[in-house]
């Protein structure tokens, strides 16, 4: 088909779904009428696919992937659809001719921010992989009616404000009303006549499934995203409701539908941490009992089940399945208990994203006898014969500890990693790093328990996303130079490297950045009303705020810059813009203070005429999937600055890489797989490495000989510390400055007279453009196995055994 004969057909169906399906007519109709047109007429033509991809599954009685996960951080699917079945151009021609502009109706489409970072977006990354290469999958999820909070920036401080990324409505989704599974909590458990343990539930919710298709790349392959939505199995007692108690008639209703309203509510309170595993559970039990009902409806045996099935849990939050899954098979299916653990641990693998001590989910065991009496007492069981194992594996009292399922030290508490790793064959991590330092930190005695089971998968992104879409400028000179193989096989990106010194193609390479600059510099001053320079060095760090990213670093940076720079103001200087971006967990007090920090020293910076045509400084306010989509092709330098072992993989790291952004960071993550691939003369690394810095902090590091050996870091400390930057309240970073300098538990102060020095090189190597450009273009040139593509082959080769067609 010709594209204006597909132009034409796409007008139509838009105008057909116009009138009929939002109800609007042509000459008055909204951008956001044109928006759900647009997208319901794309829709319908993903949904054919959906069902050859459906049948060919039945047909050939394919494996499938379950991926189950807390957060999907999916952002906007409208231009990701489009371009990924080929249909962007007859969509943008089709429009035109409507008199409608295509990236307007781009922009209404809100951010499905279903995700709080890098884990929610990997999933998001895994999905569309998934469908690219053609492995039948299904994401399992929550559907949240408040995402993660939009952040606003008042006086420089977070404020959080609910997302309702639904109140227009979602045309993306199917609601299967039919589809439902009751979910059960509290009450009793007792045995019946023939020995089985029954479970009588004090209540009980019921989980509806919404759709939403995942075209892959194409448009060859299209699987599902099945996010659950909670409802109450009695909504209103009506006798209650007449005699004139409104609210009390419907407290059942709020009760369950709470366990689907927000992402991660505050857990701080006792309420907080009951809802938490609620939700938990909640989708962990609907997507375990979906599962058996797909299988069973396809082959009939669950002794199958891990021939056709995989179910790989994204971090703990799913890990109360193991228990569950035990529960299914054994006293809902009546199977052997030994014969379903070894299809249970069969079906599951699970990927662990953090080492953090703090951030190692556990749940206290009264908390969960009295949320989930069977599932405890099956994790009793699970435990029971886990460490009989060990004993008899030769195992003494403190490795058994250590391994046990519960906790005894800190008020007996259910670790759920323990519990994910024991009920899995395969266990990943992240990064090379990663894995190792699992295998000798959180995992080491269980390693030795259970060997084996560890394996390396390191994160990746997709290029249709982080590329194509947020970068369709440097796809098309990409394309033109080295031909459009390589937007289906992103190892093709070597073939860039021939043209890293080619003065033409750096030029072009740069203009291509000047003009996202320039989008960026406007949308900045739209948004915060700082004026960015196009021409300075674009410096940017756009992540979740946490002092193991060492914000504060990169803050104690700028300073650093701006003290230097009034003292010498004639000096030989590269114009900057410091750019950062991130939203801060609610209740997390340091890092809304390190928010604070960085605008209350944008402002005094901004408004210093002595470096006006120096330095600036964003926080760009909101930091979602669609905001890293127009940032990151923007930059010049990307800021990975982790404490070195802390940061599990990153996959920000890649995708500015992937644009052509210079890295400057420390060894950890996937910075060390990014350096080896890109080369170390075209990345800048400094800092502790993770065997320095672990031993450390572990030993206690002493910030005052940093202190007393750095002139500048003093200055740059007193500055903060006496209100230079909050003259209207002197003292508001003392705390922060004299916490430092007590216990500076992230080598924000070991680390800074390397991280100064690293920056200065940054600035000598602007200074010299061929180089710069040479070593931007060999940043795209080299990434290509950072790929999700490429890590989804390894799941799918070395834990899924799923052949990969
Ligand atoms: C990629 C991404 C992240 C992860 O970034 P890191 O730098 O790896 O922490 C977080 N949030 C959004 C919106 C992203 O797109």
């Amino acid at each position: 088909m010709t594209m204006e004969a597909e132009a034409e057909m796409l007008r139509q169906d838009i105008l057909s779904k116009l009138a009929y399906q939002v109800g609007a007519r042509a000459e008055r109709a909204s951008p956001r009428d044109w928006f759900l047109a647009a997208t319901l007429a794309t829709r319908d033509r993903i949904v054919d696919r959906w069902r050859t991809s459906a049948d060919e599954v039945v047909a050939q009685g394919h494996k499938q992937v379950c991926y189950l996960s807390m957060e999907f951080l999916i952002g906007r699917l409208l231009s990701d659809a489009l371009g990924n079945m080929g249909l962007t151009e007859p969509m943008r021609l089709a429009l035109d001719g409507l008199g409608v502009d295509l990236e307007a109706v781009f922009a209404q489409e809100p951010d499905a921010a279903l995700g709080n970072g890098g884990l929610g977006r990997l999933a998001a990354c895994f999905m569309e992989s998934m469908a690219s290469i053609g492995i039948p999958a299904t994401g399992y999820g929550i559907r949240y009616e408040n995402g993660l909070f939009r952040q606003l920036i008042q006086d420089g401080r977070q404020l959080e404000v609910p997302e309702d990324w639904l109140s227009l409505g979602n045309p993306w989704e199917f609601e299967r009303s039919s589809l439902t599974y009751d979910i059960g909590f509290g009450g009793t458990v007792t045995q019946d006549d023939g020995g089985r343990m029954v479970w009588h539930p004090g209540e009980v919710v019921r989980a509806i499934a919404y759709d939403t298709p995942v075209v892959g790349w194409r448009g060859h392959w299209v699987n599902t995203l099945r996010l659950w939505s909670a409802r109450a199995t009695d909504p209103l007692h009506l006798d209650a409701f007449n005699s004139g108690d409104h609210i009390g008639a419907q407290i059942s209703r709020v009760k369950a539908e709470a366990i689907s309203r927000v992402l991660y509510p505050g857990d701080e309170s006792p309420a907080g941490q009951e809802l938490r595993l609620r939700q938990e559970y909640f989708f962990a039990s609907a997507s375990l009992q979906d599962l058996i009902r797909r299988h069973l409806r396809l082959h009939g045996d669950l002794l199958t089940l891990p021939e056709k099935f995989s179910v790989q849990l994204n971090d703990t939050h799913p890990a109360i399945g193991v228990a569950e899954l035990m529960r299914l098979l054994v006293d809902v299916h009546g199977m052997d208990w030994d014969v379903a653990w070894e299809i249970s641990r069969a079906t599951f693998s699970y990927t662990n994203h953090t080492l953090m001590p703090e951030a190692l989910e556990s749940w206290a065991v009264p908390m969960m006898e009295r949320m989930l009496p069977r599932n405890m007492q099956i994790i009793y069981l699970i435990n029971a014969r886990h460490l009989e194992q060990a004993r008899a594996g030769g195992a003494g009292d403190a490795l058994l500890s250590a391994v046990s399922l519960i906790d005894e030290q800190h008020g007996r508490r259910v670790r759920m990693g323990h519990l994910a790793f024991v009920g899995s064959h395969k266990i990943n991590g992240v990064s090379a790093l990663h894995t190792a330092l699992m295998k000798t930190t959180v995992f080491a005695e269980l390693d030795r328990v259970c060997p084996g089971r560890i394996t390396n998968k390191t994160n990746g992104i997709t290029f249709r996303r982080w590329l194509m879409r947020a970068n369709a400028p440097l796809t098309k000179l990409i394309v033109d130079t080295i031909g459009p193989q390589v937007l289906d096989d992103t190892d093709r990106l070597a073939d860039l490297a021939a043209y890293a010194r080619d003065a033409a193609f750096q030029e072009a390479f740069a203009a291509q950045r000047r003009t996202a600059k320039e989008a960026l510099a406007k949308m900045v001053r739209e948004r915060t009303g700082v004026v960015l320079d196009p021409a300075a060095l674009f410096d940017v760090q756009i992540k979740r705020i946490h002092e193991y990213k060492r914000q504060l670093l990169n803050i104690l940076h700028t300073v650093a810059l701006y003290n230097s720079m009034r003292a010498q103001p004639t000096g030989n200087w590269v114009p900057r813009a410091k750019i950062f971006a991130g939203k801060a967990a609610p209740s997390y007090h340091q890092a809304k203070l390190i928010i604070r920090l960085a605008n209350d020293v944008a402002k005094v910076i901004n408004h210093d005429p002595t470096v006006r045509n120096l330095l600036r400084v964003a926080f760009i306010p909101n930091y979602n999937v669609t905001a890293a989509e127009s940032i990151i092709p923007a930059a010049d330098l990307s800021e990975q600055i982790s404490t070195a072992g802390l940061e599990a993989s990153g996959t920000g790291n890649m995708k500015l890489a992937l644009n052509g952004a210079l890295t400057i960071g420390t060894l950890d993550g996937a910075n060390i797989e990014i350096s080896e691939r890109v080369g170390l003369e075209n990345i800048f690394i400094f800092g502790l490495k993770a065997s320095e810095a672990g031993p450390l902090r572990r030993d206690g590091y002493d910030a005052r000989a940093a202190l007393a050996a750095s002139d500048e870091l003093r200055g740059v400390l007193d500055a903060i510390a006496s209100g230079v930057f909050s003259p209207e309240e002197p003292d508001r970073y003392r705390g922060l400055v004299e916490g430092l300098l007590a216990h500076d538990n992230f080598l924000v102060t070991a680390d800074f007279d390397s991280y100064v020095a690293s920056q200065r090189q940054v600035a000598q190597r602007w200074g010299r453009p061929a180089e710069w450009w040479r070593s931007a273009v060999l940043n795209t040139a080299n990434v290509g196995w950072f790929s999700s593509d490429r890590t989804i082959r390894e799941y799918a080769d070395e834990i899924w055994d799923l052949p990969v067609r």
